[in-house]
């Protein structure tokens, strides 16, 4: 039978050399990775992959992922909610033991009274903001949080939390580092916790160690892009020691035509409020694809054929320009991409993707 299409075909030992890589070079470093499965939903097949690899460790930004995790593996794997909990689920949090990253003294009342009706002590990670303008309790906050520690009997923070680069693209340094080392002693002090954990995340931290050194007092990493893509989107970089290209899109042409747009002074916006660029005036050859907005992202998608460019996407099509390729597309062709993030994410949450793994 024909493989249905479109396709995202995932390349399992491409992930695994990832995954592998990654425990290696964090042993070296002596820091522990946390594996971040956002990027692919929790996707049952990859997660039994890093089980396998050695991950005990995963951190998601949704709650039903860190849920279905807690089942399969139950109380071995360790589990971060790196997303801010709702009040809703405080206490199921509580319960399951999934560790919170928090960042309002109320949230960590009101977990610290849930423990205590459930004879618990819940763990939590302190988030500090670090420049990127999201979230995390200020610098200057979180050092006076301290004072609060005698409420929480039922609580033990485990650690500090910072993350970067994923909103305003503040990108880690040492300075970024020595800030955050000096808060995390400032807190540890007046909690008097000698043993504070730090960890920080994503995957556009892990240039700081590339040098092939550790870094005295960080004892963990989040990482989703770097194992699932070997990539760092926030420095438009590709891991050299990673492996790129894991997830490939096919997708049809449906339609090929030489077309000529329409040259208007004034244009719109497409569907998605943006405004397309396009050559307008002349003839150009144009492919559209069976592929829609719901099921990639066009700008996370990358073509081996050079001289290809993507126009743009509508819900039912992608639309390229392949006028200047040397190869003579036809319609019922099936062309090939790359996939970044955005476009790993949306694949696995369209339901008109359908995912072959090669193994
Ligand atoms: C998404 C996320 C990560 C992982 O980021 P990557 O860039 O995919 O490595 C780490 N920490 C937090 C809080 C996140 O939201």
């Amino acid at each position: 039978m024909m493989q249905a299409l479109p396709v995202m075909v995932v390349d399992v030992p491409l992930l695994r050399w990832n995954m592998d890589t990654i425990l290696r070079r964090c042993r070296e470093w002596n820091i522990s990775p946390v594996a971040v499965t956002k990027g692919c939903l929790a996707d049952p097949v990859l997660i039994e992959t890093l089980w396998k690899q050695g991950f005990r460790s995963f951190a998601d930004a949704n709650f039903k992922s860190l849920l279905s995790l807690r089942k399969r593996y139950g109380m071995t794997a360790q589990l971060q909610l790196i997303r801010l909990p709702m009040k809703r689920e405080l206490k199921e949090i509580v319960e399951t033991g999934i560790i919170p990253h928090l960042s309002h003294v109320e949230v960590l009342n009101e977990i610290n009274e849930l423990a205590g009706k459930k004879g618990k002590k819940a763990q939590v990670f302190l988030t500090v903001e670090g420049g990127d303008g999201r979230e995390g309790f200020l610098p200057d906050e979180l050092i006076d949080v301290a004072k609060f520690r005698n409420n929480w009997a039922h609580i033990k923070i485990i650690g500090m939390s910072l993350s970067l680069a994923c909103l305003s693209g503040v990108l880690p340094d040492r300075e970024v580092l020595y800030h955050l080392l000096t808060w995390r002693d400032e807190l540890s002090r007046r909690m008097e916790e000698p043993s504070l954990l730090l960890s920080v995340g994503g995957s556009t931290f892990l240039p700081l160690w590339e040098q092939g050194h550790g870094i005295e007092g960080i004892h963990q990493i989040r990482l989703g892009e770097a194992w699932l893509l070997g990539t760092d989107i926030s420095r438009k970089k590709c891991f050299s020691w990673l492996k790129q290209g894991a997830f490939t899109l096919q997708a049809e042409i449906v339609e090929l035509r030489r077309k000529k747009v329409n040259d208007k002074e004034e244009k719109g916006f497409n569907a998605f409020g943006k405004v397309v660029e396009s050559s307008s005036g002349s003839y150009r050859k144009r492919a559209l694809l069976a592929v829609g907005a719901q099921d990639i992202d066009e700008t996370q998608l990358y073509l081996q054929e050079e001289n290809a460019k993507i126009i743009g996407v509508t819900s039912n099509y992608l639309v390229l320009d392949v006028e200047d390729c040397a190869h003579n597309y036809h319609p019922g062709e099936v062309m090939e991409f790359e996939a970044g993030y955005g476009t790993v994410m949306r694949a696995y949450l369209s339901p008109f993707m359908n995912r072959v793994y090669h193994y």
